[in-house]
């Protein structure tokens, strides 16, 4: 291996290299006299770039689905948005600048607004702002970018960054991959790229200076290996590997349309977890049994305002909708800790992710969570839908929330009759001291969600975005194995179900010791719901309840390992 990145989309490709034109362009600061004629370019420039946008989303909509071509409403909102072009034209008339200074200006203000949040989405949202900026600019300044659909034999694009616009024309039978300097997998152009199914590696760093038009690359989309003119050997490594994929890929779409079931016939539920409506066709492609797990917190992080009941309604409407029947459970604003708002500042705390947050916020700010509960309760009419409280750590918390739910109920029955009176209200199981009493939580709460990321953040004492004590985090801790039984047990003897939705649940290694302890409802990220399903069918689960039991009574992590590879004979 020559060189490392980010693994964005998975597959393997050997191809050609294409060299992505890069335009370093300075932009100076030209004093313009005859301000009319400055505003009347940056009208043409935005109407042009608008046009743009239009005609690579019809584009995208054909090589892409409907949901992720709809990215470019986005751009078409960034473009037409009156806040931004006041503060363009403000600039323009009070500093008498050209047009092309006034938009770098203002879009980088933004940029570093969005670049500087600390939560990885809202920071790739950042390169939307870039992309439909510099669509204006290269209009102002009469640049022609290169035609990518007119390419017509086999590469792999290397770029410093492949903007959303540029991944969406990609024609999958030449572009055969692409490697770029910077990105990450949770940019627009990493999530296209799975969506087209186009190996991709990003955040390389240095592959634009590492190579030049003629070279061959080899790139692997899923370790984020790149090879520059790669021997025979490598090449022949990384066949077998593409040939093994392929056939896994084969084999997993016949589990399309398999029911979650263990080898002697004990069903579970697979689902997704999605952050948005438009993760859904993931989960729909996969034939994933429900959404586990939807993130209501993005609708507020993507939005300049608290997102009004209407905005929530539609987007929680079109999920329930997409799911034709099966059930979603929406989690209930889970804000604070990492996740942050433009509008809304939070207080200064020693230890926000064990401050004010989640539940605490909700439950303070009752005027946030009702339009929430409004929203979803509309929605419901829709689908089967399950609303789930994030971070409860007493039964109090619960009740006040579920008191308050039955209140809004009530209310909103009156003005939408129609709305589902077979709502499930559930809770996450995020902290241990509602893991150990779940018994007794699960009085109330229909169901159970065990959120695995901070369970085991809070019990382990171990913060999750510190790569220093990352090794704390242990999912197979018989620590943490216990407390997920207790969860199980404890919904189980109420007569409710238990489901997960941590990363844990879409853990290979995991899932038979949780298929053993009796988790019913297992969500993950769409991408593994296929593996997860065809792994489940070559488990009895009378031998996973034996696996279970052994792993519990490990003295540490390596030793549920060991367990593992000594007693798995599926
Ligand atoms: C979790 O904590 O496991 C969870 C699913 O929630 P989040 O990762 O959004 O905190
Ligand atoms: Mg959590």
């Amino acid at each position: 291996m020559n060189l490392k990145g980010i693994g964005a989309s998975r597959g393997i490709a050997i191809a050609k290299v294409f060299e992505l034109k890069h335009y370093d362009i300075k932009i100076e600061k030209k004093s313009v006299s005859d301000l009319n004629k400055e505003l009347t370019k940056l009208d043409q420039a935005i109407n042009k770039a608008v046009e743009q946008i239009e005609k690579i989303k019809s584009i995208a909509a054909k090589n892409l689905d409907a949901e992720h071509a709809a990215v470019f409403d986005a751009h078409i909102q960034v473009a037409t948005d009156p806040m931004i072009k006041d503060e363009i034209v403000s600039l323009i008339n009070n500093d008498k600048v050209c047009a092309e200074y006034a938009v770098e200006e203002i879009s980088k203000k933004y940029i570093e607004m969005f670049s500087s949040m600390e939560d990885e989405y809202m920071k790739e949202r950042a390169a939307d702002i870039k992309d439909v900026c510099q669509k204006i600019i290269f209009n102002l300044l009469g640049i022609e970018k290169e035609d990518l659909t007119s390419i017509n034999e086999e590469v792999i694009i290397v770029g410093v960054d492949l903007t959303p616009s540029e991944t969406s024309q990609l024609n999958k039978k030449f572009v055969k991959g692409f490697a770029t300097d910077i990105g990450g997998r949770t940019s627009h152009s990493a999530i296209m790229a799975r969506s087209l199914e186009i190996p991709a590696v990003l955040g390389i760093g240095n592959i634009t200076e590492s190579v030049k038009s003629g070279d061959i690359l080899a790139i692997n989309g899923q370790t984020g290996e790149v090879y520059i003119n790669p021997s025979k050997e490598v090449i022949s490594k990384l066949e077998k590997a593409a040939k093994a994929e392929e056939e896994l890929k084969k084999l997993l779409e016949t589990f399309k349309n398999k029911p979650s079931v263990s080898k002697d016939g004990h069903k579970i539920e697979i689902a997704g977890n999605i952050g948005s409506p438009q993760d859904v066709p993931g989960v729909v492609n996969a034939n994933g049994d429900a959404v586990g797990l939807f993130r209501s917190e993005f609708l507020y992080m993507d939005s300049n305002d608290w997102p009004s009941e209407e905005e929530q309604y539609q987007a929680y409407k079109v999920v329930l909708e997409n799911m034709k029947g099966k059930k979603v459970i929406i989690r209930t604003l889970d804000i604070g800790g990492d996740k942050t708002l433009k509008y809304f500042t939070f207080p200064t705390e020693m230890n926000p992710f064990l401050g004010y947050r989640a539940i605490r916020f909700c439950l303070d700010r009752k005027d946030v969570f009702k339009t929430q509960l409004r929203a979803l309760i509309r929605a419901s009419e829709f689908g089967k839908l399950g609303i789930m409280f994030p971070m409860i750590a007493t039964i109090d918390e619960f009740k006040n929330a579920r008191a308050f739910y039955d209140e809004v109920y009530k209310e909103v029955k009156k003005e939408y009759p129609n709305i589902s009176s077979k709502i499930e209200v559930g809770m996450m199981v995020e902290i241990p001291a509602a893991a150990v009493n779940c018994e007794n939580f699960c009085k109330y709460a229909d169901f159970v969600s065990i959120g695995t990321n901070d369970l085991i953040q809070y019990t382990m004492a171990a913060d999750r975005m510190s790569e220093k004590v990352s090794y704390l985090y242990q999912p197979l801790n018989p620590s943490i194995l216990r407390l997920v039984k207790m969860t199980i047990d404890g919904a189980h003897k109420n007569g409710k179900w238990a489901g997960m939705c941590g990363e844990m649940a879409g853990d290979l290694q995991a899932i038979p010791i949780l298929l053993g302890l009796g988790l019913d409802e297992f969500s993950m990220s769409a991408s593994s719901i296929l593996a997860a399903r065809e792994l489940v069918s070559r488990i009895n689960f009378k031998d996973a309840q034996k696996l279970a039991n052994l792993c519990l009574e490990a003295d540490n992590e390596q030793e549920v390992i060991e367990i593992l590879n000594k007693n798995s004979n599926w």
